[in-house]
């Protein structure tokens, strides 16, 4: 069987790990798992994890780290065997993730080539991009636009959703005082995480992200060496 690749995408919020994403996956066939997008599901379904996890994420604060690893766990033993590449967005973000997430790797699936990604851009850019973030109100879309001028990623009709046609929205999370403390969460963590994959002989690429989406497309399969028009 051929070694699944999993690719985790490290990087602070509004770095474009979740455009990316839906990129690979619809030009590629890949499927992504964003912790973020299933956390927002949960807080709009009302579900019992919703309840517990609705204040963090709205504060800007991270959800537990057994919590968030239960849920990873359970959406891998679903969907692993299927998947050619897996893409994970926002997830490990501790190293405590990080190690319970190896470990689960190991005891249950064996092979897979795991590809760290870190992905880096100035914090003033991440805010201005994030002042700027709509996402779809549909839960199981929850597709990114943003209102900045120029941008790629602009609504074709104002306010609306190009691939369902629901209302966009702001996250509750992307107003200026829980977006400082993303970013801030986001930094205390990310030395750490990353001298975690070093230590265990994953290497980590680096990849500056302050440029266009299409660009950022075109950068990142150069730098895994993958062929996708
Ligand atoms: P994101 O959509 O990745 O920006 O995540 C939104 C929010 O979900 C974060 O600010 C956290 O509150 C929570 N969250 C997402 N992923 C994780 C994770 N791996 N660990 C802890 N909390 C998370």
């Amino acid at each position: 069987m051929k070694e699944k690749q999993i690719y985790i995408f490290v990087g602070p919020p509004g770095s474009g790990k979740g455009s990316l994403s839906s990129l690979c996956t619809n030009k590629m066939g890949w499927v992504s798992l964003s912790t973020g997008n299933l956390f927002r599901k949960h807080i709009l379904e009302q579900s019992h994890i919703g309840k517990q996890i609705d204040f963090a994420i709205k504060s800007g604060k991270l959800v537990s780290d057994e919590l968030v690893s239960e849920m990873v766990r359970d959406w891998f033993v679903e969907y692993f065997d299927e998947m050619p590449a897996i893409i994970l967005d926002g997830y490990p973000r501790t190293v405590v993730q990080a190690g319970s997430f190896l470990q689960f790797l190991r005891e249950k699936f064996g092979q897979f080539q795991l590809r760290i990604v870190r992905f880096f851009v100035a914090d003033e850019t991440v805010v201005e991009r994030l002042s700027n973030r709509y996402i779809c109100k549909n839960i199981d879309c929850q597709s990114v636009y943003s209102l900045m001028k120029g941008s790629p990623l602009s609504p074709r009709v104002s306010m609306m959703c190009d691939k369902c046609d629901s209302p966009l929205g702001r996250r509750s999370d992307d107003e200026p005082r829980a977006i400082r403390e993303r970013l801030t969460i986001y930094h205390q963590h990310e030395k750490n995480l990353l001298q975690f994959y070093l230590t265990h002989k994953y290497p980590v690429i680096e990849f500056n992200v302050d440029k266009k989406l299409h660009d950022v497309f075109e950068e990142f399969k150069q730098l895994m060496c993958l062929n996708a028009s």
